[in-house]
């Protein structure tokens, strides 16, 4: 693969780096290097990268936000969208997103527009490729909510427009495959009142201030709430809350949020991970399921 790639990378808008940190660019600041990371510019290049891969694995990386990669780093391609995909259109009472785009930015564009619903994506600290993917949502507002349809890319299957119905999404979960780059997402809309739109934000942004440890280092929620439930209390009543190891602790004001304290490891992470659904489980039965994405080796 690098042999392929060193011979056409001089050709390309999309930059491509070898053996490169990835975990430095994940909200956990943890883990091991990708063997290629490449920073595509628009799909002809996605398309002539991943023909130089022959059967290497690939995946893609958003903003890193709900993603932990393991401390040996990742054998195979990371792919991130770059700027060609970072554009919003209105068209046909549709909005076309990106899937670079940050939620907050979506979310503040939304608003310039005056156009009602975006206003949980000003919580949520991910792009819009990855929101799509982990269904992303807050305060009773989902990704789903809004959802048109998305066009992916796959080495496969090539381009493929997929409607919301058929991506299946369900709390925190969607049927896209590792396999599978959303490049572009498409919105339905509803034009709403500008001083509501912006009122809502700025309770969104005062409830996440209070209830979250957003300055640490930290993937927001590890575990996804079972049925009628609340991870971060089954948690906390197991007697998890400000639990250690390494340098990874449960954070003392959210506990379902681990945070890395300044030279944790991806093992760290991952092993306090396992010691909390272990606990969890012992005092309740239940067994937690993991909603950050682990990957690499
Ligand atoms: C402080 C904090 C608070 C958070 N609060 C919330 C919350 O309230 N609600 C919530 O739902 N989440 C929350 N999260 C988690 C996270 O922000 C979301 O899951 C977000 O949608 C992840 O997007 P990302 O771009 O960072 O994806 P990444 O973390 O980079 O990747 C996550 C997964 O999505 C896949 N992916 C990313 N981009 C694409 C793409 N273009 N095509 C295909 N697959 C893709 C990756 O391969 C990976 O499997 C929080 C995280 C933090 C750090």
């Amino acid at each position: 693969m690098e042999k392929n790639l060193t011979k056409i990378i001089d050709k390309l808008k999309s930059k491509i780096y070898f053996n490169y940190n990835i975990g430095k660019l994940t909200w956990f600041r943890t883990g091991g290097n990708a063997r290629v990371y490449a920073i595509i510019e628009n799909i002809h290049e996605l398309e002539i990268i991943l023909n130089e891969i022959n059967s290497v694995k690939y995946c893609v990386l958003g903003s890193g936000s709900n993603l932990l990669v393991r401390d040996n780093g990742y054998d195979g391609l990371i792919i991130k969208l770059g700027k060609g995909f970072n554009k919003i259109n209105i068209f046909e009472k549709k909005l076309e997103v990106g899937a670079s785009i940050l939620d907050i930015n979506l979310s503040n564009f939304a608003l310039r527009n005056q156009i009602q619903g975006f206003e949980f994506f000003s919580g949520i600290p991910g792009s819009i490729g990855g929101a799509v993917k982990m269904n992303a949502g807050c305060y009773g507002s989902e990704t789903k909510d809004l959802l048109s349809h998305i066009e992916i890319y796959s080495k496969n299957f090539g381009i493929k427009k997929i409607f919301k119905n058929d991506i299946d999404l369900k709390y925190r979960l969607s049927n896209i495959k590792s396999d599978e780059i959303i490049y572009k997402v498409c919105f339905n809309i509803n034009f709403g009142d500008k001083n509501l739109i912006k009122e809502k934000m700025e309770i969104i942004k005062n409830k996440r201030i209070a209830s979250q440890p957003i300055k640490n280092k930290t993937s927001g929620s590890t575990f996804k709430n079972p049925k009628n439930l609340y991870a971060a209390k089954l948690i906390e009543e197991a007697g998890c809350k400000g639990l250690f190891y390494g340098d990874a602790s449960v954070s003392n004001h959210h506990s379902n949020f681990l945070i890395n304290n300044g030279n944790a490891k991806s093992s760290d992470l991952e092993n306090l991970g396992k010691l909390v659904i272990d606990k969890v489980y012992k005092k309740f039965g239940i067994k937690l399921d993991w909603e950050i994405k682990i990957i690499g080796d």
